[in-house]
C-alpha cells in the first residue's frame, strides 16, 4: 500500500526540515520527503494542510503496569492511549509484578506487544535484582531478550558503589542507564513538595534536594566512569543548575522532564487533590520556570510522560495512603505545544525533545523521517481544542489531573511502520 501525505509542515530535527511538503509511504518506510510529490497511481493521499508531520513520537518514561497490576493498565490499553496521544514507540519502566530483572519478563513484554499492542514496546529492565539495590540483574541475558535500557526506575539505587558497577557493567553491553535520581533518606515518608504547603497541609515534605544530590552522584560516576547516565523526571532548579554544569564540563549526561513539571506546580495539591500527587512531586514556580528554560536551552534533553495509571482504589483514599503517579501519554502533546505556543520552544525543538532525543538516548531506532526509515509518522493538529474527560482518554485507569482542561493540539493520525494505529474520528 502506498500512501501520500500532502501539503504538511514536515519537521524533522534529523535532518534540520522544517518546510511544507509532501511525504510518500510505501511498504512500511518513508520512500520519499520532498516540497511536492506527484501523487503515484494506486496510491492513498491524506491532506494535511496545517497538519505538523513529525517522527513518531517516542516516550522513554512510562508505566503500563503488565505484568501484574493490569487492573490499572495493560500492555494493549497502555500503547492505545499511546498511539492516541501521538506516541509510536514507548519505553515501559520494569516495576512491574515481578520487575522486569529477568529474560522471561523482557520476552513477554515483546510477546505480548506483537499481539495486542498498539506501538512499539522498548522494555526497560532492572538495575539491580527485584529492584533492591543489592544485586545487579543479568545485563547480558536480558540485552539477549531484548531489553534496550536498565533502570530501577520507581526505586533508586541507593548504593553509590553497585550504581558505579551498574554503569561500567552496562557499558560493556552498551545498554542505557536511566537513573530515579533520589535519595531515599531524604525523601522518606515524604508526601509533597517540602515548603509553605507541605506545611499547610501538614503533610511531610520530600526537599528539593533529594533529588539534586542523587542528581549530583550520577553527574560525578558519569565522570568516574566515562559512561553516560540518563536522568529521569527532573523537577527542580536545583537539579538544572547541576545538569548545566554537567554539561558545561562536557559530561556525558541526559535529563528528562514530564509536562507536568513544566505545567503545574505544588498549588495543584491543596486541597488534598491526590490526581497531583506524583513523585518527584509537584515544585514551586521557580521550579517550574527552571525547567521550562532548561527545555529551552538544551539542559533538558527530552520530554517523556512517566505515564503512571492507579485505579480508584489506589486514588480516592486519604492523601497520606494514595499512590504516586499520573497518567501522561494523551496530554503530553498539547501541553508540550503550549511552550511552543508562549514562543519557549521552536517547532522543531518540540519534535527533537519529543522523538528524536528520545531515540538517541535509548539508542532505538527512530526519530527521523529520513527516506529508508520505517514510517513511524505522527500528524498532530496543533491548533485543534478538545476537552480533557474520561471518555476521552484511553487508558484504563483515569488519575489525570488534567481531568476537565480545555487543551489546544492533538494527534490526529498515528502510523508505525505506515499502518494506521490512530486517526481521530
Ligand atoms: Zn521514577
Amino acid at each position: 500500500m502506498r500512501l501520500l501525505i500532502r501539503k504538511a509542515r514536515i519537521l524533522d530535527p534529523s535532518q534540520g526540515l522544517d518546510l511544507e511538503g509532501d511525504l510518500l509511504i510505501e511498504e512500511g518506510r518513508i520512500v520519499a520527503l520532498d516540497r511536492e510529490i506527484p501523487p503515484p497511481s494506486d496510491c492513498e493521499i491524506f491532506e494535511a494542510q496545517r497538519l505538523w508531520a513529525l517522527p513518531g513520537l517516542i516516550d522513554l518514561h512510562v508505566h503500563l503496569r503488565e505484568p501484574g497490576e493490569e487492573w490499572k493498565e495493560d500492555l494493549e490499553t497502555g500503547t492505545t492511549a499511546a498511539a492516541a496521544g501521538g506516541f509510536t514507540a514507548v519505553a515501559c519502566m520494569p516495576n512491574t509484578r515481578p520487575p522486569n530483572d529477568s529474560p522471561e519478563v523482557t520476552r513477554y513484554l515483546l510477546s505480548r506487544a506483537r499481539e495486542v499492542g498498539r506501538t512499539r514496546v522498548w522494555p526497560v529492565a532492572c538495575i539491580s535484582k527485584g529492584q533492591e539495590g543489592r544485586e545487579l540483574a543479568p545485563f547480558g541475558e536480558l540485552k539477549e531478550a531484548g531489553a534496550v535500557a536498565l533502570s530501577d526506575d520507581g526505586r533508586p539505587v541507593a548504593d553509590s558503589g553497585l550504581m558505579r558497577l551498574a554503569l561500567e557493567y552496562a557499558a560493556s553491553f552498551d545498554l542505557p542507564v536511566i537513573s530515579h535520581a533520589e535519595d531515599p533518606g531524604l525523601s522518606a515518608g515524604g508526601q509533597v513538595n517540602e515548603g509553605p504547603v507541605a506545611a499547610r497541609l501538614g503533610l511531610k515534605g520530600i526537599p528539593a534536594e533529594a533529588e539534586a544530590v542523587a542528581i549530583f552522584r550520577e553527574v560525578r560516576l558519569a565522570a568516574l566512569t566515562g559512561v553516560p547516565v540518563h536522568i529521569a523526571h527532573v523537577s527542580t532548579a536545583l537539579s538544572v543548575e547541576i545538569l548545566r554544569r554537567a554539561k558545561e564540563e562536557g559530561l556525558p549526561v541526559t535529563a528528562e522532564t514530564a509536562p507536568h513539571y513544566f505545567t503545574l506546580t505544588e498549588e495543584a495539591v491543596l486541597e488534598y487533590n491526590t490526581q497531583a500527587k506524583v513523585n518527584p512531586p509537584l515544585r514551586t514556580e521557580v521550579d517550574r520556570e527552571a525547567v521550562r528554560q532548561a527545555l529551552a536551552e538544551g539542559v533538558i534533553d527530552a520530554v517523556a510522560t512517566d505515564h503512571a495509571p492507579h485505579s480508584p482504589l489506589e486514588k480516592e483514599v486519604e492523601f497520606p495512603a494514595a499512590a504516586f503517579g499520573l497518567l501522561g501519554l494523551e496530554t503530553a502533546v498539547p501541553l508540550t505545544l503550549n511552550l511552543v505556543r508562549e514562543g519557549l520552544l521552536s517547532p522543531l525543538r518540540f519534535a527533537e525533545l519529543l522523538s528524536t532525543a528520545p531515540a538517541r538516548i535509548l539508542k532505538v531506532p527512530g526519530g527521523t523521517l529520513k527516506p529508508g526509515s520505517p514510517a513511524d509518522v505522527t500528524l498532530i493538529d496543533p491548533d485543534l481544542p478538545w476537552v480533557v474527560t474520561e471518555e476521552e482518554l484511553h487508558s484504563k485507569s483515569k488519575n489525570s489531573p488534567f481531568l476537565g482542561w480545555e487543551m489546544r493540539g492533538r494527534a490526529v493520525l498515528t502510523l508505525v511502520e505506515g499502518e494506521v494505529r490512530w486517526r481521530l474520528r
